[in-house]
Protein backbone atom coordinates (compact mmCIF):
# COMPACT_ATOMS: atom_id res chain seq x y z
CA UNK A 1 0.00 0.00 0.00
CA UNK A 2 2.77 2.20 0.65
CA UNK A 3 3.59 5.40 -1.90
CA UNK A 4 7.02 5.51 -0.44
CA UNK A 5 8.64 8.91 -1.12
CA UNK A 6 7.69 11.64 1.44
CA UNK A 7 6.91 14.99 0.60
CA UNK A 8 5.39 13.49 -2.38
CA UNK A 9 1.90 14.54 -3.52
CA UNK A 10 0.44 10.70 -3.44
CA UNK A 11 1.15 9.81 -0.04
CA UNK A 12 -0.76 6.79 2.22
CA UNK A 13 -2.35 9.38 4.63
CA UNK A 14 -2.86 12.87 5.00
CA UNK A 15 -2.86 14.00 9.02
CA UNK A 16 -4.66 17.58 9.65
CA UNK A 17 -2.93 19.57 12.51
CA UNK A 18 0.47 18.72 14.34
CA UNK A 19 -0.60 18.79 17.87
CA UNK A 20 -0.03 15.97 20.13
CA UNK A 21 -2.73 13.82 18.08
CA UNK A 22 -1.02 14.39 14.94
CA UNK A 23 2.84 14.22 15.84
CA UNK A 24 1.95 10.56 17.67
CA UNK A 25 -0.09 9.48 14.44
CA UNK A 26 2.94 10.71 12.32
CA UNK A 27 5.35 8.84 14.28
CA UNK A 28 3.30 5.36 14.36
CA UNK A 29 2.57 5.36 10.30
CA UNK A 30 5.84 6.40 9.67
CA UNK A 31 7.58 3.95 11.86
CA UNK A 32 5.20 1.13 9.94
CA UNK A 33 6.53 2.14 6.73
CA UNK A 34 3.97 4.13 5.85
CA UNK A 35 3.95 7.75 4.13
CA UNK A 36 2.30 10.65 5.38
CA UNK A 37 2.44 14.25 5.03
CA UNK A 38 0.80 16.82 8.09
CA UNK A 39 -0.29 19.69 7.58
CA UNK A 40 -0.38 22.64 10.32
CA UNK A 41 -1.81 25.95 10.38
CA UNK A 42 0.95 26.68 12.51
CA UNK A 43 4.32 27.99 12.20
CA UNK A 44 5.41 25.05 15.23
CA UNK A 45 3.71 21.87 16.48
CA UNK A 46 2.07 22.01 19.75
CA UNK A 47 -1.64 22.51 18.51
CA UNK A 48 -3.51 23.81 21.69
CA UNK A 49 -0.45 24.49 23.18
CA UNK A 50 0.88 26.29 20.54
CA UNK A 51 -2.31 28.71 20.05
CA UNK A 52 -3.68 28.94 24.04
CA UNK A 53 -0.81 31.44 25.01
CA UNK A 54 -2.60 34.45 27.25
CA UNK A 55 -1.65 34.73 30.69
CA UNK A 56 -1.93 32.17 33.06
CA UNK A 57 -2.41 29.65 30.60
CA UNK A 58 -1.97 26.12 32.23
CA UNK A 59 -3.39 22.34 31.66
CA UNK A 60 -5.32 21.38 34.45
CA UNK A 61 -4.56 17.72 34.42
CA UNK A 62 -2.07 16.91 36.46
CA UNK A 63 1.58 16.77 33.98
CA UNK A 64 2.85 13.61 35.07
CA UNK A 65 -0.81 11.96 33.55
CA UNK A 66 -0.79 14.98 30.58
CA UNK A 67 2.01 13.46 29.12
CA UNK A 68 2.81 10.70 26.08
CA UNK A 69 3.15 6.87 27.31
CA UNK A 70 4.23 5.50 23.95
CA UNK A 71 8.15 5.53 24.86
CA UNK A 72 9.49 4.41 28.17
CA UNK A 73 12.85 7.06 27.51
CA UNK A 74 10.54 10.00 26.53
CA UNK A 75 8.72 9.95 29.83
CA UNK A 76 11.58 9.07 32.06
CA UNK A 77 13.82 11.45 30.24
CA UNK A 78 11.09 14.48 30.16
CA UNK A 79 11.07 16.73 33.46
CA UNK A 80 8.29 19.10 34.54
CA UNK A 81 9.03 21.53 36.49
CA UNK A 82 5.33 21.59 38.48
CA UNK A 83 2.35 19.34 39.48
CA UNK A 84 0.08 21.28 36.87
CA UNK A 85 2.23 22.51 34.10
CA UNK A 86 1.99 25.75 32.35
CA UNK A 87 1.57 26.86 28.87
CA UNK A 88 4.99 27.57 27.55
CA UNK A 89 6.51 24.06 29.29
CA UNK A 90 3.70 21.76 28.04
CA UNK A 91 4.64 23.58 24.43
CA UNK A 92 8.34 22.92 24.99
CA UNK A 93 7.59 19.32 25.98
CA UNK A 94 5.41 18.90 21.85
CA UNK A 95 8.67 20.55 20.42
CA UNK A 96 10.98 18.16 22.18
CA UNK A 97 8.96 15.44 21.23
CA UNK A 98 9.01 16.32 17.62
CA UNK A 99 12.46 17.12 17.07
CA UNK A 100 13.87 13.56 19.56
CA UNK A 101 11.51 11.16 16.95
CA UNK A 102 12.60 13.62 13.85
CA UNK A 103 9.02 14.59 13.05
CA UNK A 104 9.92 18.03 11.44
CA UNK A 105 10.60 16.95 8.55
CA UNK A 106 6.92 15.51 7.34
CA UNK A 107 5.22 18.56 8.46
CA UNK A 108 4.41 21.51 6.38
CA UNK A 109 4.17 24.29 8.78
CA UNK A 110 1.62 27.42 8.34
CA UNK A 111 -0.17 25.23 5.97
CA UNK A 112 -4.21 24.91 5.74
CA UNK A 113 -6.54 22.11 4.60
CA UNK A 114 -8.93 23.54 2.75
CA UNK A 115 -10.66 20.84 1.12
CA UNK A 116 -10.47 16.67 0.74
CA UNK A 117 -12.92 15.45 -2.28
CA UNK A 118 -13.50 11.54 -2.33
CA UNK A 119 -12.81 10.36 -4.99
CA UNK A 120 -14.76 7.31 -5.97
CA UNK A 121 -12.83 5.68 -9.22
CA UNK A 122 -9.47 6.13 -7.55
CA UNK A 123 -10.59 5.14 -3.84
CA UNK A 124 -8.34 7.63 -2.54
CA UNK A 125 -9.47 11.59 -1.02
CA UNK A 126 -7.68 14.54 -3.26
CA UNK A 127 -5.90 16.87 -0.51
CA UNK A 128 -6.03 20.84 -1.22
CA UNK A 129 -4.15 23.68 0.74
CA UNK A 130 -4.12 26.99 0.83
CA UNK A 131 -0.80 27.03 -0.67
CA UNK A 132 -2.27 25.62 -3.91
CA UNK A 133 -0.65 22.04 -3.41
CA UNK A 134 -2.78 19.09 -4.69
CA UNK A 135 -2.38 16.03 -3.53
CA UNK A 136 -3.53 12.35 -3.39
CA UNK A 137 -4.25 10.52 -0.06
CA UNK A 138 -5.36 6.44 0.76
CA UNK A 139 -6.33 7.73 3.75
CA UNK A 140 -7.53 11.35 5.42
CA UNK A 141 -7.06 12.04 8.90
CA UNK A 142 -8.44 14.97 10.79
CA UNK A 143 -6.34 15.89 14.05
CA UNK A 144 -7.21 18.63 14.77
CA UNK A 145 -8.27 18.63 18.21
CA UNK A 146 -11.96 19.27 19.69
CA UNK A 147 -11.55 22.91 21.17
CA UNK A 148 -9.43 24.81 18.35
CA UNK A 149 -12.18 26.90 16.31
CA UNK A 150 -12.38 30.61 18.32
CA UNK A 151 -15.27 31.56 18.69
CA UNK A 152 -15.83 35.51 18.99
CA UNK A 153 -19.78 36.36 19.38
CA UNK A 154 -20.94 39.05 16.86
CA UNK A 155 -21.74 41.53 18.97
CA UNK A 156 -22.94 45.03 17.62
CA UNK A 157 -20.11 47.55 16.66
CA UNK A 158 -17.99 45.19 17.36
CA UNK A 159 -16.25 46.62 14.08
CA UNK A 160 -16.58 49.86 15.49
CA UNK A 161 -14.48 49.62 18.63
CA UNK A 162 -10.78 51.31 18.42
CA UNK A 163 -9.01 49.65 21.39
CA UNK A 164 -7.10 46.34 20.78
CA UNK A 165 -9.22 43.02 20.97
CA UNK A 166 -7.59 39.37 21.79
CA UNK A 167 -8.73 35.66 22.25
CA UNK A 168 -7.18 33.87 24.52
CA UNK A 169 -7.62 30.96 22.08
CA UNK A 170 -5.64 33.22 19.52
CA UNK A 171 -2.98 34.81 22.15
CA UNK A 172 -0.06 36.85 20.36
CA UNK A 173 3.41 35.25 20.09
CA UNK A 174 5.20 37.88 21.74
CA UNK A 175 3.04 38.46 24.58
CA UNK A 176 1.09 41.62 25.53
CA UNK A 177 1.79 43.71 27.84
CA UNK A 178 -1.47 45.67 29.65
CA UNK A 179 0.48 47.69 32.64
CA UNK A 180 -1.33 50.87 33.22
CA UNK A 181 -3.90 49.99 30.68
CA UNK A 182 -8.36 49.57 31.42
CA UNK A 183 -9.01 45.80 30.14
CA UNK A 184 -12.44 44.00 29.57
CA UNK A 185 -12.54 39.95 30.08
CA UNK A 186 -15.66 39.02 28.52
CA UNK A 187 -16.23 35.31 29.42
CA UNK A 188 -15.84 33.26 32.65
CA UNK A 189 -14.69 29.56 31.35
CA UNK A 190 -11.33 28.28 32.16
CA UNK A 191 -9.60 30.66 29.87
CA UNK A 192 -11.11 33.51 31.69
CA UNK A 193 -10.56 32.61 34.83
CA UNK A 194 -7.22 31.53 34.13
CA UNK A 195 -6.47 34.68 32.54
CA UNK A 196 -8.10 37.10 34.71
CA UNK A 197 -5.75 36.81 37.86
CA UNK A 198 -2.63 37.18 36.15
CA UNK A 199 -4.29 40.31 34.04
CA UNK A 200 -5.33 41.96 37.10
CA UNK A 201 -1.76 42.21 38.59
CA UNK A 202 -0.59 44.01 35.68
CA UNK A 203 -3.22 46.06 34.46
CA UNK A 204 -4.59 48.84 35.53
CA UNK A 205 -7.89 47.92 35.86
CA UNK A 206 -9.89 44.92 34.90
CA UNK A 207 -13.94 44.44 34.07
CA UNK A 208 -14.93 41.01 33.80
CA UNK A 209 -18.54 40.82 32.20
CA UNK A 210 -19.89 37.27 33.63
CA UNK A 211 -23.05 35.82 32.21
CA UNK A 212 -23.25 32.40 33.63
CA UNK A 213 -21.06 31.95 36.77
CA UNK A 214 -18.69 28.75 36.89
CA UNK A 215 -17.93 26.41 39.39
CA UNK A 216 -13.92 26.51 40.03
CA UNK A 217 -11.82 24.28 42.25
CA UNK A 218 -8.24 24.96 43.29
CA UNK A 219 -5.19 24.06 41.35
CA UNK A 220 -3.20 24.04 44.46
CA UNK A 221 -0.50 23.95 42.01
CA UNK A 222 3.13 24.03 43.35
CA UNK A 223 6.73 22.96 42.13
CA UNK A 224 7.36 19.23 41.26
CA UNK A 225 8.79 17.11 43.83
CA UNK A 226 11.49 14.55 43.28
CA UNK A 227 9.60 12.45 45.58
CA UNK A 228 5.98 12.63 43.29
CA UNK A 229 7.96 12.73 40.10
CA UNK A 230 9.94 9.21 40.61
CA UNK A 231 6.70 7.71 42.26
CA UNK A 232 5.42 8.23 38.64
CA UNK A 233 8.36 7.23 36.78
CA UNK A 234 9.04 4.34 39.04
CA UNK A 235 5.74 2.88 38.44
CA UNK A 236 5.06 4.04 34.95
CA UNK A 237 4.23 1.13 33.10
CA UNK A 238 1.58 0.22 36.05
CA UNK A 239 -0.19 3.56 36.39
CA UNK A 240 -0.19 3.79 32.37
CA UNK A 241 -2.05 1.12 32.03
CA UNK A 242 -4.52 1.99 34.83
CA UNK A 243 -4.88 5.17 33.50
CA UNK A 244 -6.41 3.96 30.19
CA UNK A 245 -9.05 1.89 32.41
CA UNK A 246 -10.24 4.61 34.15
CA UNK A 247 -13.38 6.48 33.85
CA UNK A 248 -11.71 9.60 32.73
CA UNK A 249 -7.93 8.66 31.75
CA UNK A 250 -6.80 10.06 35.48
CA UNK A 251 -5.80 7.81 38.06
CA UNK A 252 -7.72 9.59 41.22
CA UNK A 253 -8.87 7.78 43.42
CA UNK A 254 -12.95 7.71 43.28
CA UNK A 255 -14.50 7.42 46.82
CA UNK A 256 -17.06 5.06 46.69
CA UNK A 257 -19.68 5.91 48.27
CA UNK A 258 -22.89 8.25 48.23
CA UNK A 259 -22.73 11.93 49.44
CA UNK A 260 -26.38 11.03 50.35
CA UNK A 261 -25.97 7.91 52.51
CA UNK A 262 -23.23 9.98 55.03
CA UNK A 263 -23.21 11.92 57.66
CA UNK A 264 -23.02 15.73 56.91
CA UNK A 265 -19.55 15.74 59.01
CA UNK A 266 -18.43 12.91 56.76
CA UNK A 267 -19.67 14.78 53.75
CA UNK A 268 -17.92 18.27 54.66
CA UNK A 269 -14.63 16.32 55.75
CA UNK A 270 -14.39 14.57 52.74
CA UNK A 271 -14.93 17.39 50.51
CA UNK A 272 -12.63 19.94 52.46
CA UNK A 273 -10.37 16.66 51.74
CA UNK A 274 -9.93 17.28 48.10
CA UNK A 275 -10.26 21.11 48.14
CA UNK A 276 -7.33 21.13 49.73
CA UNK A 277 -5.27 18.56 46.89
CA UNK A 278 -6.27 20.38 44.61
CA UNK A 279 -7.91 19.71 40.57
CA UNK A 280 -10.73 17.98 39.66
CA UNK A 281 -10.25 14.97 42.50
CA UNK A 282 -12.90 16.98 44.20
CA UNK A 283 -15.83 15.56 41.42
CA UNK A 284 -14.72 11.89 42.84
CA UNK A 285 -15.48 12.67 46.50
CA UNK A 286 -18.39 10.91 46.21
CA UNK A 287 -19.72 8.19 43.69
CA UNK A 288 -22.99 10.13 42.65
CA UNK A 289 -22.52 13.55 42.27
CA UNK A 290 -22.70 13.38 38.43
CA UNK A 291 -25.70 11.04 38.22
CA UNK A 292 -27.99 12.50 41.57
CA UNK A 293 -28.75 16.57 41.31
CA UNK A 294 -29.58 16.06 45.27
CA UNK A 295 -26.10 14.61 46.04
CA UNK A 296 -24.42 16.95 43.31
CA UNK A 297 -25.96 19.80 45.58
CA UNK A 298 -24.24 18.99 48.27
CA UNK A 299 -20.57 19.64 46.65
CA UNK A 300 -21.99 22.59 44.80
CA UNK A 301 -23.28 24.10 48.05
CA UNK A 302 -19.82 23.13 49.37
CA UNK A 303 -17.85 24.91 46.45
CA UNK A 304 -20.54 28.47 46.88
CA UNK A 305 -19.71 28.62 51.16
CA UNK A 306 -15.78 28.89 49.45
CA UNK A 307 -16.68 31.40 46.95
CA UNK A 308 -18.40 33.01 50.37
CA UNK A 309 -15.70 32.84 52.97
CA UNK A 310 -12.84 33.81 50.24
CA UNK A 311 -14.58 37.05 47.97
CA UNK A 312 -14.87 39.48 50.87
CA UNK A 313 -17.89 41.68 48.48
CA UNK A 314 -21.38 39.52 50.01
CA UNK A 315 -22.86 40.43 46.42
CA UNK A 316 -19.72 39.56 44.75
CA UNK A 317 -19.77 36.09 46.02
CA UNK A 318 -23.16 35.76 45.38
CA UNK A 319 -22.82 36.52 41.52
CA UNK A 320 -19.26 34.31 41.25
CA UNK A 321 -21.31 31.45 43.00
CA UNK A 322 -22.79 29.18 40.24
CA UNK A 323 -26.86 28.00 41.36
CA UNK A 324 -28.50 26.99 38.11
CA UNK A 325 -26.64 23.63 36.78
CA UNK A 326 -24.94 21.04 38.47
CA UNK A 327 -21.73 21.29 39.69
CA UNK A 328 -19.36 19.15 37.07
CA UNK A 329 -22.04 19.28 34.21
CA UNK A 330 -20.51 22.13 32.51
CA UNK A 331 -16.84 21.45 32.18
CA UNK A 332 -15.00 22.10 35.31
CA UNK A 333 -12.56 25.17 35.90
CA UNK A 334 -9.23 24.61 37.47
CA UNK A 335 -7.52 27.63 39.07
CA UNK A 336 -4.91 29.75 40.52
CA UNK A 337 -6.39 32.36 42.83
CA UNK A 338 -9.41 33.33 40.62
CA UNK A 339 -12.11 33.93 43.41
CA UNK A 340 -9.27 35.86 45.35
CA UNK A 341 -8.66 38.09 42.40
CA UNK A 342 -12.24 39.51 43.15
CA UNK A 343 -11.06 41.38 46.11
CA UNK A 344 -8.63 43.22 44.42
CA UNK A 345 -9.34 47.16 44.48
CA UNK A 346 -8.64 47.46 40.32
CA UNK A 347 -11.15 44.29 39.71
CA UNK A 348 -15.02 44.77 39.18
CA UNK A 349 -17.67 42.27 38.38
CA UNK A 350 -20.60 42.73 35.73
CA UNK A 351 -23.30 40.67 35.46
CA UNK A 352 -24.58 40.93 31.82
CA UNK A 353 -27.79 39.02 32.70
CA UNK A 354 -28.65 42.10 34.72
CA UNK A 355 -27.31 44.45 32.52
CA UNK A 356 -26.77 42.92 29.10
CA UNK A 357 -23.70 43.88 26.46
CA UNK A 358 -25.78 46.05 24.28
CA UNK A 359 -23.27 46.89 21.44
CA UNK A 360 -19.43 47.44 21.35
CA UNK A 361 -18.35 51.66 20.70
CA UNK A 362 -15.77 53.18 19.33
CA UNK A 363 -13.95 53.42 23.19
CA UNK A 364 -15.73 50.60 24.90
CA UNK A 365 -18.65 49.05 25.02
CA UNK A 366 -22.53 49.74 26.74
CA UNK A 367 -24.37 47.97 28.14
CA UNK A 368 -27.83 48.60 29.70
CA UNK A 369 -27.52 51.37 31.13
CA UNK A 370 -23.44 52.10 31.68
CA UNK A 371 -21.31 53.21 29.26
CA UNK A 372 -17.46 51.53 29.46
CA UNK A 373 -14.38 52.99 28.23
CA UNK A 374 -11.18 50.11 27.88
CA UNK A 375 -7.52 49.87 26.04
CA UNK A 376 -8.08 46.62 24.90
CA UNK A 377 -10.85 43.87 25.40
CA UNK A 378 -9.87 39.85 25.92
CA UNK A 379 -12.35 38.13 24.71
CA UNK A 380 -12.34 34.38 27.04
CA UNK A 381 -15.80 33.46 25.07
CA UNK A 382 -14.76 30.06 23.98
CA UNK A 383 -14.90 27.90 20.85
CA UNK A 384 -17.02 26.08 18.03
CA UNK A 385 -16.29 22.69 19.65
CA UNK A 386 -16.03 19.13 18.29
CA UNK A 387 -17.41 20.31 15.05
CA UNK A 388 -16.11 23.70 14.25
CA UNK A 389 -12.84 22.95 13.02
CA UNK A 390 -14.44 19.48 11.52
CA UNK A 391 -16.47 21.98 8.84
CA UNK A 392 -13.71 24.43 8.36
CA UNK A 393 -12.00 22.12 5.81
CA UNK A 394 -14.62 21.22 3.04
CA UNK A 395 -14.38 17.82 2.64
CA UNK A 396 -16.64 15.53 0.61
CA UNK A 397 -17.07 12.15 0.96
CA UNK A 398 -19.68 9.93 -1.44
CA UNK A 399 -21.73 11.67 -3.91
CA UNK A 400 -20.52 15.05 -2.64
CA UNK A 401 -21.47 14.37 1.09
CA UNK A 402 -20.46 16.77 3.51
CA UNK A 403 -20.14 17.02 7.45
CA UNK A 404 -22.56 20.21 8.22
CA UNK A 405 -24.90 18.36 5.65
CA UNK A 406 -25.18 15.37 7.14
CA UNK A 407 -24.54 16.29 11.10
CA UNK A 408 -27.50 18.98 10.51
CA UNK A 409 -29.20 17.30 13.72
CA UNK A 410 -25.51 16.64 15.66
CA UNK A 411 -22.77 14.78 14.95
CA UNK A 412 -23.24 11.43 14.00
CA UNK A 413 -20.70 8.51 13.89
CA UNK A 414 -19.30 5.28 14.39
CA UNK A 415 -17.21 5.67 18.08
CA UNK A 416 -16.33 9.02 17.00
CA UNK A 417 -13.84 7.72 14.75
CA UNK A 418 -15.61 7.23 11.11
CA UNK A 419 -19.20 8.66 9.47
CA UNK A 420 -20.62 6.56 6.71
CA UNK A 421 -20.06 8.12 3.63
CA UNK A 422 -16.92 9.31 4.13
CA UNK A 423 -14.43 6.31 3.58
CA UNK A 424 -11.15 5.92 4.85
CA UNK A 425 -11.69 9.31 6.35
CA UNK A 426 -10.73 9.40 10.31
CA UNK A 427 -11.26 11.72 13.10
CA UNK A 428 -8.69 11.65 16.51
CA UNK A 429 -11.12 12.20 19.33
CA UNK A 430 -13.92 13.12 17.45
CA UNK A 431 -17.66 13.49 18.43
CA UNK A 432 -19.14 10.48 20.00
CA UNK A 433 -15.48 9.37 21.24
CA UNK A 434 -14.85 10.32 25.28
CA UNK A 435 -12.47 13.18 23.78
CA UNK A 436 -12.71 16.42 26.19
CA UNK A 437 -14.39 14.40 29.24
CA UNK A 438 -11.13 12.90 29.20
CA UNK A 439 -7.24 13.45 29.68
CA UNK A 440 -6.98 14.07 26.38
CA UNK A 441 -3.10 12.29 26.48
CA UNK A 442 -4.89 9.02 27.28
CA UNK A 443 -7.72 9.44 24.41
CA UNK A 444 -5.72 10.41 22.03
CA UNK A 445 -3.17 7.35 21.96
CA UNK A 446 -5.98 5.16 21.98
CA UNK A 447 -7.31 7.04 18.87
CA UNK A 448 -4.13 7.34 17.29
CA UNK A 449 -3.40 3.00 18.11
CA UNK A 450 -6.60 2.43 16.67
CA UNK A 451 -6.40 4.13 13.44
CA UNK A 452 -3.48 2.71 13.18
CA UNK A 453 -4.62 -1.18 13.45
CA UNK A 454 -6.99 0.08 11.35
CA UNK A 455 -5.07 0.99 8.52
CA UNK A 456 -2.25 -1.82 8.97
CA UNK A 457 -5.35 -4.28 8.83
CA UNK A 458 -6.35 -3.18 5.61
CA UNK A 459 -2.95 -2.99 4.68
CA UNK A 460 -2.33 -6.92 5.41
CA UNK A 461 -5.87 -8.11 3.98
CA UNK A 462 -5.31 -5.87 0.81
CA UNK A 463 -8.18 -4.15 1.71
CA UNK A 464 -9.03 -0.43 0.17
CA UNK A 465 -11.79 1.11 2.01
CA UNK A 466 -12.95 0.92 5.42
CA UNK A 467 -16.25 2.66 6.57
CA UNK A 468 -19.28 2.31 9.20
CA UNK A 469 -22.21 0.53 8.29
CA UNK A 470 -25.72 2.17 8.54
CA UNK A 471 -26.44 0.23 11.70
CA UNK A 472 -23.58 1.00 13.72
CA UNK A 473 -23.64 4.27 12.96
CA UNK A 474 -27.27 4.61 14.44
CA UNK A 475 -26.64 2.26 17.22
CA UNK A 476 -23.33 4.35 18.60
CA UNK A 477 -25.27 7.81 18.03
CA UNK A 478 -28.07 6.46 20.11
CA UNK A 479 -25.74 5.25 22.66
CA UNK A 480 -24.05 8.09 22.98
CA UNK A 481 -27.35 9.85 23.75
CA UNK A 482 -28.68 7.96 26.03
CA UNK A 483 -25.56 7.51 28.20
CA UNK A 484 -25.42 11.09 28.07
CA UNK A 485 -29.27 10.99 29.10
CA UNK A 486 -28.21 8.84 32.54
CA UNK A 487 -26.12 11.22 34.02
CA UNK A 488 -27.25 15.23 34.90
CA UNK A 489 -25.04 16.75 32.38
CA UNK A 490 -27.72 17.66 29.32
CA UNK A 491 -29.09 19.74 32.48
CA UNK A 492 -26.24 22.48 31.58
CA UNK A 493 -26.27 24.87 28.66
CA UNK A 494 -22.45 23.84 27.95
CA UNK A 495 -20.57 24.07 25.10
CA UNK A 496 -20.55 19.80 25.32
CA UNK A 497 -24.29 20.83 24.18
CA UNK A 498 -23.47 23.07 21.31
CA UNK A 499 -25.23 25.60 23.28
CA UNK A 500 -22.65 28.18 23.06
CA UNK A 501 -23.23 28.53 19.31
CA UNK A 502 -26.16 30.21 18.39
CA UNK A 503 -28.02 27.79 15.73
CA UNK A 504 -26.66 24.33 17.14
CA UNK A 505 -27.95 21.79 17.32
CA UNK A 506 -27.68 20.02 21.47
CA UNK A 507 -26.98 17.45 21.39
CA UNK A 508 -25.07 15.86 24.15
CA UNK A 509 -21.31 15.18 21.55
CA UNK A 510 -18.75 13.48 23.58
CA UNK A 511 -19.56 9.75 24.46
CA UNK A 512 -19.48 9.74 28.10
CA UNK A 513 -19.62 6.17 28.95
CA UNK A 514 -16.06 6.59 30.37
CA UNK A 515 -12.93 6.01 28.75
CA UNK A 516 -12.11 2.14 30.11
CA UNK A 517 -15.13 1.42 28.96
CA UNK A 518 -15.07 2.85 25.61
CA UNK A 519 -11.59 1.30 24.87
CA UNK A 520 -13.21 -2.07 25.89
CA UNK A 521 -15.77 -1.51 23.08
CA UNK A 522 -13.40 -1.22 20.43
CA UNK A 523 -10.95 -3.97 21.63
CA UNK A 524 -14.15 -6.10 21.14
CA UNK A 525 -14.94 -4.51 18.08
CA UNK A 526 -11.97 -5.07 16.02
CA UNK A 527 -11.46 -8.56 17.72
CA UNK A 528 -15.03 -9.11 16.46
CA UNK A 529 -13.67 -8.72 13.28
CA UNK A 530 -14.30 -5.14 12.81
CA UNK A 531 -17.65 -5.35 13.72
CA UNK A 532 -19.83 -2.07 12.25
CA UNK A 533 -17.28 -1.87 9.74
CA UNK A 534 -17.28 -2.63 5.94
CA UNK A 535 -14.48 -2.72 4.28
CA UNK A 536 -14.06 -3.26 0.15
CA UNK A 537 -11.39 -5.32 -1.41
CA UNK A 538 -8.69 -3.54 -2.99
CA UNK A 539 -8.60 -4.90 -6.65
CA UNK A 540 -5.95 -3.36 -7.80
CA UNK A 541 -3.63 -5.47 -5.35
CA UNK A 542 -5.44 -8.66 -5.96
CA UNK A 543 -5.50 -8.20 -9.70
CA UNK A 544 -1.57 -7.87 -9.53
CA UNK A 545 -1.38 -10.75 -7.15
CA UNK A 546 -3.52 -12.70 -9.62
CA UNK A 547 -1.49 -12.60 -12.61
P1 LIG B 1 -15.92 28.37 27.50
O1 LIG B 1 -15.79 27.41 28.59
O2 LIG B 1 -16.86 28.07 26.41
O3 LIG B 1 -16.25 29.77 28.15
C1 LIG B 1 -16.65 30.85 27.36
C2 LIG B 1 -17.14 31.96 28.24
O4 LIG B 1 -17.56 33.03 27.42
C3 LIG B 1 -18.34 31.56 29.08
O5 LIG B 1 -18.28 32.21 30.30
C4 LIG B 1 -19.50 32.07 28.24
O6 LIG B 1 -20.66 32.31 28.96
C5 LIG B 1 -18.91 33.35 27.72
N1 LIG B 1 -19.59 33.78 26.51
C6 LIG B 1 -19.70 33.12 25.35
N2 LIG B 1 -20.43 33.82 24.48
C7 LIG B 1 -20.79 34.96 25.12
C8 LIG B 1 -21.58 36.07 24.77
N3 LIG B 1 -22.16 36.16 23.57
N4 LIG B 1 -21.74 37.05 25.68
C9 LIG B 1 -21.18 36.95 26.87
N5 LIG B 1 -20.44 35.92 27.30
C10 LIG B 1 -20.25 34.93 26.41
O7 LIG B 1 -14.50 28.64 26.79
P2 LIG B 1 -13.03 28.54 27.41
O8 LIG B 1 -12.97 29.18 28.74
O9 LIG B 1 -12.09 28.99 26.37
O10 LIG B 1 -12.85 27.00 27.64
C11 LIG B 1 -13.20 26.06 26.64
C12 LIG B 1 -12.67 24.71 27.02
O11 LIG B 1 -11.28 24.65 26.72
C13 LIG B 1 -12.73 24.38 28.49
O12 LIG B 1 -14.00 23.98 28.89
C14 LIG B 1 -11.69 23.30 28.60
O13 LIG B 1 -12.19 22.08 28.14
C15 LIG B 1 -10.64 23.81 27.65
N6 LIG B 1 -9.65 24.59 28.41
C16 LIG B 1 -8.86 23.90 29.26
C17 LIG B 1 -7.96 24.58 30.00
C18 LIG B 1 -7.10 23.85 30.93
O14 LIG B 1 -6.68 22.75 30.73
N7 LIG B 1 -6.84 24.43 32.02
C19 LIG B 1 -7.84 25.96 29.92
C20 LIG B 1 -8.66 26.63 29.03
C21 LIG B 1 -9.57 25.93 28.28
P3 LIG B 1 -21.78 31.13 29.07
O15 LIG B 1 -21.20 30.14 30.01
O16 LIG B 1 -22.97 31.84 29.56
O17 LIG B 1 -21.97 30.57 27.69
Amino acid sequence: MSDQHSQSSAVDAVIVGAGFSGLYLMHRLRGLGFSTRVFEAGTDVGGTWYWNRYPGARCDVESMQYSYSFSEELQQEWDWSERFSAQPEILEYAQHVADRFDLRRDIDFETTVTGAQFDEAQRRWNVETDKGERLSARFFIMATGCISTAQIPDFEGLSDYRGATYHTGHWPHEGVDFTGQRIAVIGTGSSGIQAIPVVAEQAAHVTVFQRTPNYSLPSQNGPMTEDYARSWKDNYTALREEQRHTAKGNIRELNNESALKVTEERRAEMYQKRWDIGGAAFLSSFNDLLVDRDANETAAEFVRDQIRSIVKNPAMAELLAAKDYPIGTKRICIDSGYFETYNRDNVELVDINDTPIERMTPDGLNTSGRSFEFDSIVFATGFDAMTGTLYKVDIQGRDGATLPRKWAAGPRTYLGLMTKDFPNLFMITGPGSPSVLSNMMVSIEQHVDLVTDCIVHMRDKDLALMEPTLEAEDYWVDHVNEVAHTTLFPLAASWYMGANIPGKPRIFMPYIGGVGRYRKICNDVVADDYRGFRFEADTAQAAAAAE
